[in-house]
């Protein structure tokens, strides 16, 4: 099936969840069609500006603001109602999911929640291939490079869906959840609305290099790299600043120069991103919890250990905050 249709296919039987937002697809297509025909109409001045046709006069000004208004709605549907779901999972804390995974869970609200949860990284999926094969065209027509430049510049204003944390801790929810599935030894399989994209996600060692990743069957390919850049280790407590960037938490406090007492929220605005260099960031970091979860249960050995260091160092950096404290109170 063409993906046109696939995608067409897939926003009709999401109706019932209203105001879903998608890319128009169709439509942008036709901008692109008839901008190929104008161009055919006037192939001398094309050709004589082929090494470098770099703006299209016809369809710059419909194309990329329209899809950019739908990728800003696409990203934010998805960010709201995944959050909304995750925090439904963890609302009672660590302390329910510990039964989660006993599985002394009620089977039917479990199987919502996967269902649920799988039919939100379909979304975030579906879409990103979409968007991904329009700016393809978009190139192809006009033998340019606009659209790639265009990707690079919508992440750089956080509205790539395939950055955003909560696909991340969606992704890592499905794998919590199908853990605890099979331990109960539960084989019920929820009714999907759509075929699934993707046969699912993992959590897998490639070289030693930790990865979330997700196999789908169409183009795009989801990797998330669980390496901190800053200790060079898998991450612990993870956080996802708003760059997309992931890192354990406390590397995150010490790259943003604030103590883990004071945490993220009062770094200097000025503050870099260690990877990409971008800054704002850490103020509207997301904790993954969910992530954070999964590292536990797939890496036990090791969390213990971090969990050890990562105490001590806690109480540490706690001590000295309040010396700090009680020295600037006494003036000592
Ligand atoms: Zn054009
Ligand atoms: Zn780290
Ligand atoms: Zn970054």
């Amino acid at each position: 099936m063409k993906f046109c249709k696939k995608y067409e296919e897939y926003m009709q039987g999401q109706k019932e969840k209203k105001n879903l937002p998608g890319v128009g697809f169709k439509k942008l297509k036709k901008i692109l069609k008839k901008c190929r025909k104008d161009h055919v109409s006037s192939k001398i001045n094309l050709h004589n500006q082929n090494n470098c046709p770099r703006e299209c006069p016809v369809c710059d000004g419909t194309f990329f603001p329209e899809l950019l208004k739908e990728m800003e709605d696409v990203v934010g549907w998805f960010n709201e109602n995944a959050q909304k779901l995750l925090e439904l999972h963890l609302a009672s804390g660590f302390k329910k999911c510990l039964t989660w995974f006993r599985g002394n869970h009620k089977q039917k609200n479990h199987l919502g929640l996967i269902q649920e949860g799988k039919d939100l990284v379909n979304y975030a999926l579906i879409n990103a291939i979409a968007i991904r094969k329009i700016l393809k065209k978009y190139d192809k027509i006009h033998e340019s490079r606009q659209g790639q430049a265009f990707k690079t510049q919508v992440q750089k204003m956080r509205i790539e869906i395939l950055q955003s944390p909560w696909l991340c801790e969606l992704m890592a929810f499905h794998i919590n959840l199908n853990e605890s599935k099979k331990e109960s030894g539960d084989v019920v399989v929820a009714p999907s609305s759509f075929p699934a994209l993707f046969d699912g996600c993992s959590l897998m060692f490639d070289d030693g290099k930790p990865l979330l990743s997700c196999e789908l069957s169409d183009s795009v390919n989801v990797d998330i790299d669980l390496t901190c850049s800053i200790c060079l280790d898998t991450v612990f407590d993870p956080i996802a600043l708003t760059c997309g960037h992931i890192y354990c938490y406390m590397c995150a406090c010490s790259a943003a120069s604030v103590s883990v007492v004071d945490g993220l929220k009062t770094a200097e605005p000025t503050e870099k991103c260690p990877l990409c260099r971008e800054v704002g960031v850490y103020k509207g970091a997301v904790h993954l919890d969910e992530l954070s979860i999964l590292i536990r249960q797939s890496c036990r050995e090791y969390w213990e250990e971090r969990r050890k260091t990562e105490r001590a160092e806690r109480l540490q950096a706690a001590k000295d905050y309040w010396d700090h404290q009680c020295q600037s109170f006494t003036g000592i």
